[in-house]
């Protein structure tokens, strides 16, 4: 007799949490109360990030993809991760793997597109398909899934979050809310129910290598910094081992670096590497016939010498990440290990080293980001008993926007903590200006073209106005995801704009760290560069407005005081075309000097007009307008 699987259609649907690693990712749910992972049919909860488009239209991911990929590279996608949220023309993931990419002039530079079968393939897509097969995982334990926490590395910008949450809509997800990697590995732990404290985590995967510091404030979690590497992982170690290895058999260098045999003598590595977590000693049989040496031997501690080098390199991305923390290796209480590399023995002794205490590290560490999200997912979505924990990131990098000169007026800085707002007001440059160009860009450098544009978009239909008399009050918006808003409101018309800031590109934590560096090494430069433009601006806008008042008001000018503010005018125009920036700002004052007498004539004429019958607000306009010399270099312009 058949038993048929009897369940209750009303049951409700379970929220779940997943881990879409670089690597290998997972799907957990919360069960009586405690978090687990869903295994497959075989087993294993692990299912490996690759996707295999078949010539017949099928797609296959997980354990079958990762069989395939050998004898299909191009149509096998490793490591979709790495190009979620990338441009098109981004120089380096186009040299990742070993793929087709479509011509972006195709296709339109937003986002990097595979070439498989002739067919466009995104990384969003990709990644779908990975989180479908993960959604009908859980559909199979749990039949019906309700909403769903992602997580993502706490360096993720804007465009992978966004692309992230565009490919669990594509797989028919709702999500509930992205969470960082770090701080999932946290609400594993429990940590959150501590209250207060301050963690470090410590990831090293397959590929990448993460660190974050975290501050639990009140029950509340906040990334303080991270750091971290890229291209850093156990495939490094794979590397290192299957060399070592080779030396042991006898293969020539000729022989070794032949591509059928790299792959075998890789996949024995890691098998050696993972046997290593356990043994002290691993024989390892030769399986190529013509090689000298019958087996070769590696003890634990000739492993622990070779992968030395790479330990050292998270060392320092760590104690840069406590730094950045503002904060002592000895004030941290606890340290939190994730990732499968963790697994090695030698990691742990050098965490613990590093760190001077004993890592946390008894919850599986290929699993803890994923029950910490199906915590998270459990708790949004009202199952849980504890309020709700308010989940805090911070900006990886600055944001604002180019204003006059170019220069960046930076509206969030780094690192603020998110959900978070904040409001800039500007004025036109020009008399009748009648829109406002607004550059969003990313980054810490002074001057907008060393940073990273995001997107630039314009607020047109502003009644013509003197130059400084428009308002422009500009608001940036990051959400709990990271996602920018800007919206741009002009004042005196009630004009708005808005647009959902959706980068292209993504960065990296080396972009990240790069980008940073960058701003240190150039930040002298960069300041004094952006004085000139700043001054160069302000002295524009100060001439304009003096050269239009000594036309418009030239009976209020005493005799020779004409002569001396052009004089003064003369000089400053000149001084602007040099690359001085404090002479700028000496020219400046002394034309302040030179119409300070002027001003105030103007003044009292504007206000003895206004008052000869009219509104109080029309007055305020008026001595506004007066008073524009005045203003006009105590403002910035947007574009
Ligand atoms: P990602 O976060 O990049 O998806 P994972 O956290 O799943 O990656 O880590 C995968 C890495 O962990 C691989 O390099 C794998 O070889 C390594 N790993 C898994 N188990 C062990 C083990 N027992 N000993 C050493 N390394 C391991
Ligand atoms: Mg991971």
């Amino acid at each position: 007799m058949m038993l048929l699987d009897i369940f209750d259609p009303k049951a409700k649907p379970r929220p779940i949490g997943i881990d879409l690693g670089t690597t290998n990712s997972l799907v957990a749910y919360v069960r009586d109360g405690r978090p687990e992972t869903i295994a497959d049919c075989d087993g294993s909860a692990l299912v490996p990030s690759i996707v295999h488009y078949a010539r017949n239209g099928a797609v296959i991911v997980g354990d079958r993809a990762k069989r395939l990929a050998e004898a299909h590279p191009q149509e096998t996608l490793v490591s979709v991760k790495r190009f979620l949220g990338r441009g098109a023309d981004d120089p380096e993931t186009r040299q990742l793997g070993p793929y087709a990419f479509l011509p972006r002039e195709a296709e339109g530079p937003d986002v990097v597109r595979f070439s498989v079968h002739g067919k466009a393939i995104t990384p969003v897509e990709a990644s779908a398909e990975i989180l479908r097969n993960l959604k009908e995982l859980a559909e199979e334990e749990l039949h019906s899934v309700g909403g769903v926490v992602i997580t993502v590395p706490a360096y993720f910008d804007d465009g992978q979050r966004q692309a992230t949450k565009d490919a669990a809509k594509l797989a028919g997800l709702r999500v509930l809310r992205l969470v960082n990697e770090p701080t999932a590995a946290a609400l594993a732990y429990g940590l959150d129910a501590k209250r207060d404290g301050l963690f470090a985590v410590y990831d090293f995967g397959g590929g990448t290598f993460d660190v974050t510091v975290l501050v639990l404030d009140d029950g509340v979690f906040q990334v303080k910094s991270t750091g971290g590497d890229s291209a850093l992982g156990g495939d490094d170690m794979d590397r290192l081992l299957a060399d070592e290895l080779a030396t042991a058999f006898g293969l020539t260098e000729e022989v070794r670096k032949k591509p059928a045999l790299v792959r075998v003598l890789l996949d024995l590595a890691r098998a050696t590497k993972h046997r290593l977590t356990d043994a002290e000693t691993v024989t390892v049989p030769n399986p190529f016939v013509d090689a000298p040496a019958s087996a070769a031997t590696v003890t634990r501690d000739r492993f622990d010498v070779l992968v030395k080098p790479l330990l050292e390199r998270t060392g320092k991305a760590c104690r840069r990440a406590v730094r950045d923390a503002g904060v002592e290796v000895g004030e941290l209480d606890g340290v939190i290990l994730v990732g499968g590399s963790t697994r090695v023995p030698y990691v742990r002794t050098y965490v613990e080293a590093l760190f001077g205490q004993a890592p946390l590290g008894d919850i599986d560490p290929d699993q803890v980001v994923a029950l910490g999200a199906a915590l998270q997912a459990h708790q949004l979505e009202g199952e849980g008993e504890k309020e709700e924990i308010l989940l805090l990131d911070v900006l990886p990098l600055s944001l604002g926007i180019e204003v006059g000169g170019g220069v960046v007026d930076k509206i969030l800085p780094r690192n603020t903590t998110i959900p978070t707002a904040s409001k800039s007001v500007y004025t036109t440059q020009e008399d009748g200006q009648t829109g406002f160009v607004l550059h969003v860009v990313q980054g810490e450098r002074e001057i907008a073209s060393d940073c990273r544009s995001l997107a630039t978009f314009t607020l047109a239909g502003i009644p013509p106005m003197a130059a400084g008399m428009a308002r422009l009050e500009v608001t940036f918006r990051v959400d709990v995801d990271g996602l920018l808003t800007v919206e741009a409101r002009e004042q005196t018309t009630g004009r708005v704009q808005h647009v959902d800031v959706k980068p292209s590109y993504g960065l990296d934590d080396e972009t990240v760290e790069k980008m940073l560096l960058d701003a240190l090494d150039h930040g002298e430069a960069d300041l004094q560069l952006r004085r000139l433009l700043e001054n160069r601006v302000e002295a524009g806008r100060l001439a304009k407005a003096t050269q239009k008042a000594i036309v418009v008001d030239v009976d209020l000018l005493e005799a020779g005081e004409k002569e001396t503010i052009e004089a003064a005018l003369t000089a400053l125009i000149a001084s602007a075309a040099g690359e001085d920036a404090a002479k700028i700002k000496f020219r400046m004052d002394e034309l302040d000097a030179a119409t300070k007498g002027f001003a105030a004539a103007r003044m009292n004429r504007a206000i003895a007009t206004a008052i000869a019958g009219k509104d109080v607000g029309s007055i305020e306009a008026t001595v506004e307008a007066a008073l524009g010399i005045e203003e006009a270099h105590a403002r910035h312009g947007a574009r």
